[in-house]
């Protein structure tokens, strides 16, 4: 049995006022119970403040990246023990923000992923198309080159610790979803593929969809038999439109 996360990633959004009135609405109208597992990835000036605020709830502090370097010499750089050391749970690597405007790659994707697990935080690792891609067909030969320069640097038990998140990147801000079926199917494909190196860490694997969720679309898609939850982006900054979203996954 596999228990949904839904991450809210705020992107380069808020304030300290704005994130203080986000997370009261969060935590004032939080379900006595959540079937899912709730995180918020706020940027890196506001963990510590985000963090305290979430005291004592369930919902768990994330962060939108981290740096692949421990210590040292990185100006502008956060280190993974910095991002455990307040509070963070989840890190969030290889988002396609990064992959494209900051130039990221596999490889360096890979590092992180590494990085973030030395300090014990969960990375969720992104993959996913763009539409040229997906019009070429080359979706899942996409997904399983990014899947497999980490799977091929950290191994397949890492996978154990770690979360995966599909976000094609034509559905990420830009209103278009993939539909539920077309999810399911890289789903699928991202599961066999770890299968194909240990089919129990496979079967534990939580996958989430992102792109375009919101409250109206994600109960039909977290309803897919290996979609386990979503990374949220605008719809996360709504506080009433994120629980809605929360409580649209179930356990699968
Ligand atoms: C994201 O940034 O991870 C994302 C899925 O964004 P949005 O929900 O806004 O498409």
């Amino acid at each position: 049995m596999r228990r949904p996360l839904v991450a809210g990633n705020w992107k380069m959004h808020g304030s300290r006022a704005e994130n203080a009135e986000l997370i009261d609405g969060l935590l004032q109208n939080l379900p006595a119970q959540t079937v899912a597992e709730i995180a918020v990835c706020p940027p890196y000036v506001y963990l510590w403040e985000v963090g305290r605020l979430l005291k004592s709830s369930p919902v768990a502090l994330g962060a939108q990246s981290v740096c692949a370097e421990q210590v040292g010499a990185f100006t502008g750089e956060v280190s993974a023990s910095m991002l455990r050391d307040v509070g963070c749970t989840y890190v969030i690597v290889g988002h396609s923000e990064r992959r494209t405007l900051y130039h990221e790659d596999d490889a360096l994707v890979a590092r992180k992923f590494l990085a973030a697990q030395s300090q014990s935080l969960v990375p969720i690792l992104c993959v996913g198309e763009t539409l040229e891609e997906r019009e070429r067909g080359q979706t899942k030969t996409v997904v399983t080159r990014q899947l497999t320069a980490v799977l091929d640097v950290a191994g397949v038990a890492a996978f154990a610790n770690a979360v995966i998140a599909y976000e094609p990147v034509w559905a990420i801000g830009t209103g278009k979803t993939a539909t539920p079926e077309q999810a399911q199917e890289v789903h699928a494909h991202i599961r066999a593929e770890v299968a194909k190196h240990d089919a129990k860490i496979a079967g534990e694997l939580r996958i989430l969809y992102g792109g375009s969720v919101k409250a109206a679309n994600a109960r039909e898609i977290f309803a897919m038999p290996d979609v386990d939850g979503g990374l949220i982006g605008g719809a996360s900054l709504k506080a009433d439109e994120f629980l809605k979203i929360c409580e649209a996954a179930q356990v699968q």
